[in-house]
């Protein structure tokens, strides 16, 4: 019996939790999974909501459970996953079947695959990890819109809501829904190291300890730094290792990777000429952090910085404006790439729709968000420091900024993403740059030409020999 009104493939933890949350909205749902002892595993899980759910064990067992005209997610590994799966489904399905790619792709794979004319196809970007999937996640869209309009009303019923509303948005065709994820986890990358190099300045250079440094985050998250990721570090900071009683950041090895989705923003921006430096720095601080036995020699070589800062030399609050100025850069630079792709792609990406759906939901939603979509939604063309609400903010902010990147390189304390942003906004605000003397010296060894400030192209200098 096709009683089901959306399939799904793949019960890992995104999979199993998108699944539970589709049955939770009222929705029946037949599933698959590569190995079926998952499958039965998450059926058993189920509990009331396993009423919803057909459990199947063959892929024809799949197709023949769902309504016409079918809808199956695949919440599969991202590349090879996808393909084989698509591979394999498409002979059992009927030509107007949708597929929706649910996992992390990479928009150029989606962009292929929703023009490979071999039946509707959708790549939806879902933000929030396990527990957004599960109770709400953020979803951004990409496809044919008529695709999207066929399974909004599932995806917009299990979505985050932020005041009612869904954070679920169709961002334009192709892979425009998974190019947007990308930059989200771009930004998410850059929010999430700035945070990690306060830390470093509360640690190392303030010396305080951790239950100290909770309470700092804990009180920054009721103001305008308010936010899940703030939040999150303040419980990280508050946790004791059960096993040795000490701080859990005290026996975390420091070494995070970096796959995926912030590379291929990073790669991605170089390719639009989208200056993101402190979302580059950030996937860079990752590779940076995985050199361990390196960092270890280093310290050996040129002996340990002298990090501790005299008592009085930082307030929290101090840090706390520097923070608020970094992420207000590090985010103008992702809508700015979303922007600029925007124009490349031809997709008219929605960039107050883009700040509303990650408002709730998704690993990077904030108080500050609010705030970016009634900007955008002012003046989507206008980079978001420029816009009134912002440029004020980054005023009162920025020497907060430069206090802190400059007490951290005169203490040896790193600080790639935030320097990154005050480089940025150095650069942003000087009208007569340096790139003259790049010009220069191009002409000199290439004849490249350049032009001059009093008028004309193709100009060359009197260099002589
Ligand atoms: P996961 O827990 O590792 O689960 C992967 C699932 O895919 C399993 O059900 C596995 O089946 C199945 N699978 C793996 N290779 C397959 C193949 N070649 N053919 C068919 N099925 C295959 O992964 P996950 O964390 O749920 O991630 C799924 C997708 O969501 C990825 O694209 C990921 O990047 C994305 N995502 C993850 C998060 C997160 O926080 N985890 C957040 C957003 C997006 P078996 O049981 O047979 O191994």
């Amino acid at each position: 019996m096709s009683t089901a009104e959306i399939g799904l493939i793949g019960l890992g933890t995104m999979g199993a939790a998108l699944a539970l949350n589709i049955a939770d909205n009222g929705f029946d749902i037949a599933v698959w999974n590569r190995t079926t002892a998952k499958t039965k595993q998450f059926q058993a899980d189920a509990g009331a909501l396993a009423a919803k759910v057909t459990a199947t064990e063959s892929l024809e067992d799949l197709v023949a459970a769902i309504k016409k005209p079918r809808a199956i997610i695949l919440m599969v590994p991202a590349g090879q996953a996808v393909d084989d799966q698509i591979e394999a489904l498409r002979p059992l399905l009927d030509d107007d079947d949708l597929i929706i790619d649910a996992g992390n792709a990479n928009f150029h794979d989606t962009n292929r695959r929703a023009t490979a004319d071999e039946g509707p196809f959708l790549g939806i970007g879902v933000s929030g990890g396990e527990e957004g999937a599960r109770f709400g996640p953020s979803i951004m869209g990409g496809g044919k819109r008529d695709h999207w309009d066929r399974v909004a009303h599932i995806l917009t019923a299990i979505s985050a809501k932020h005041q009612g509303t869904p954070c679920a948005t169709w961002m334009g065709e192709d892979g425009a829904g998974h190019f947007v994820k990308a930059v989200h986890n771009g930004i998410e990358y850059a929010d999430m190291q700035m945070i990690a190099e306060i830390y470093g300045m509360m640690r190392d250079g303030l010396g305080m300890n951790a239950a100290e440094m909770g309470d700092v985050f804990a009180k920054w998250d009721k103001g305008s730094l308010k936010s899940y990721l703030i939040e999150i570090s303040g419980k990280v900071a508050h946790t004791t290792d059960p096993e040795t009683g000490k701080p859990m950041l005290d026996v975390i090895v420091d070494a995070a990777g970096q796959k995926g989705t912030g590379r291929w923003t990073v790669i991605e921006a170089q390719h639009l000429a989208a200056p993101i430096p402190a979302i580059e720095a950030a996937v860079v601080a990752r590779n940076l952090s995985s050199q361990r036995a390196n960092r270890a020699l280093g310290e050996d070589t040129f002996g340990a910085a002298p990090h501790r800062l005299a008592h009085d030399m930082m307030a929290t609050e101090t840090l706390e404006q520097a923070l608020i100025a970094g992420k207000i850069l590090c985010y103008a630079q992702g809508f700015e790439m979303i922007s600029k792709a925007s124009e490349e792609f031809g997709w008219a990406l929605p960039l107050p729709e883009i700040a509303k759906v990650w408002r709730a939901g998704c690993i990077i939603r904030s108080a500050m968000l609010d705030d970016m979509a009634t900007a955008l939604a002012a003046d989507a063309q206008q980079n978001l420091i420029f816009a009134p609400y912002f440029a004020e903010m980054i005023k009162k902010t920025h020497n907060a900024l430069r206090q802190v990147v400059a007490q951290g390189a005169l203490h040896g304390i790193a600080m790639p993403a935030l320097s990154s942003g005050l480089a940025y906004f150095d650069a942003m605000r000087t009208a007569r740059g340096t790139a003259n003397m790049i010009q220069g010296q191009r002409d000199f060894f290439g004849a490249h030409g350049f032009a001059r400030i009093d008028g004309g192209e193709g100009h060359h200098g009197p260099w002589g020999g």
